[in-house]
């Protein structure tokens, strides 16, 4: 399945799961839509999922199903149409693939009709790190407003995938206390904080955190409710939900998974004065370097990673003062505030264009 829902380029994450639905596709599409507009980058919102279990299939199994389905979805993608990019249960590998077969079909290479490739296949510098470095900086920015420093602040990690490792490297690196990190088998909690480069190490190795010898073991869901002071999921959605939200003892939520807590829950954190920093801007960082990657592979020409990760800096930074200051002068919660950023940005486009009777 793959949707699309606007007139210019759309971007979108690909992703395969046992349980994807046509349902969850659309939503998470309309998402993108709002999440392009959050940052300000010239795309439109599309995803794509394909049910299938990655853990039972090998990876000639995974080639296969990744080439017949973009054979299947070649009229609808292409540079100047829908450039996916890489979700749950899909990395860089299955970009190539894509990228591939959309080449062999069109006759000539086209390295702009996917993001999230292989370096060496006119990836982006900084892209795999994009979406964890992205959920960073908007912490940096909620840290300013809470007058904290990094190194007092606790940070527990849901989801050790592309985000979640990436953010936890990154946060550790950066001086952050990363307290706790669990995946779909287990996790684990150090209250003196993780050595997160052993921690990436084994999960290498072991697939999972759990095992991790160097602290005590924890699940996906009671890691949620431990004290810390930044909550960071980056696995699934509806993990924060009516029945826990009561229970979460974060100050701060940077939303690094999409559509991780929902309405209800959403109401009780902000009743009790949670920080929420919304998925359509905390995961935006993804977005915004496949933009970026976008923007190289059609030039031809690659920038170096500190002009990257500058300009990625540039961009959250600005979008997370406009969703604050937003939400301050329409006296509404910062997820209202994304949404009514993105929405007015939209809707102003689309007046502008009028309307081709
Ligand atoms: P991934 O497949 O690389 O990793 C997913 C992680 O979540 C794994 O550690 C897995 O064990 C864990 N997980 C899966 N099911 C779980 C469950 N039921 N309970 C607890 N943990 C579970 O995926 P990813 O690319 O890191 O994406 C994670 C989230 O971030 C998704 O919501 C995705 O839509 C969102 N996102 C990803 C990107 C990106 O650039 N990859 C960008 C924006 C948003």
């Amino acid at each position: 399945m793959s949707v699309a829902d606007t007139e210019k380029e759309l971007k979108g994450g690909l992703r395969y799961g046992p349980y994807v639905t046509l349902d969850e596709i659309r939503g998470l599409a309309a998402e993108m839509t709002w999440k392009c507009g959050v940052v300000n980058i010239p795309f439109g919102g599309a995803k794509g999922g394909v049910i299938c279990d990655p853990e039972k299939l090998s990876t000639g199994e995974l080639e296969r199903i990744t080439r017949r389905y973009t054979a299947e979805i070649l009229d609808y993608i292409g540079p100047e149409r829908d450039v996916p990019a890489p979700d749950m249960n899909t990395n860089e590998q299955t970009m190539a693939w894509i990228m591939d077969t959309y080449s062999m079909h069109v006759r000539h290479t086209v390295t702009a009709s996917v993001t999230g490739k292989p370096l060496d296949l006119g990836g982006s510098r900084g892209r795999r790190e994009a979406t964890g470095r992205g959920c960073m900086i908007v912490c940096d920015q909620a840290l300013k407003r809470f007058g904290r420093d990094r190194q007092s602040t606790r940070v527990i990690v849901q989801g050790c995938g592309n985000v979640g490792s990436q953010a936890a490297r990154l946060m550790h690196e950066a001086g952050y206390k990363i307290v706790g990190v669990a995946d779909i088998h287990g996790g684990v909690l150090n209250t003196h904080g993780l050595g997160i480069p052993a921690l990436l190490e084994y999960v290498k190795e072991n697939k999972t955190v759990k095992g991790f010898p160097e602290g005590d073991p924890t699940n996906a869901q009671e890691i949620l409710e431990q004290d810390c002071e930044i909550l960071l999921p980056a696995a699934i959605e509806s993990v924060i939900n009516s029945k826990n939200a009561a229970r979460i003892r974060a100050r701060i939520l940077v939303e690094g998974a999409n559509s991780p807590t929902t309405p209800p829950a959403d109401d009780i954190l902000f009743e009790r004065g949670v920080f929420v920093v919304p998925d359509i801007l905390a995961n935006a960082g993804g977005v915004t370097v496949s933009y970026f990657e976008w923007v190289q592979d059609r030039q031809g020409y690659f920038w170096p990673e500190g002009i990257v990760n500058d300009r990625l800096k540039q961009i959250m930074v600005a979008a997370f003062n406009d969703v604050v200051q937003y939400g301050e002068k329409h006296n509404v919660n910062n997820r209202i505030a994304a949404y009514m950023l993105a929405i007015d940005r939209v809707a102003f486009s689309v007046k502008l264009r009028g309307i081709y009777a």
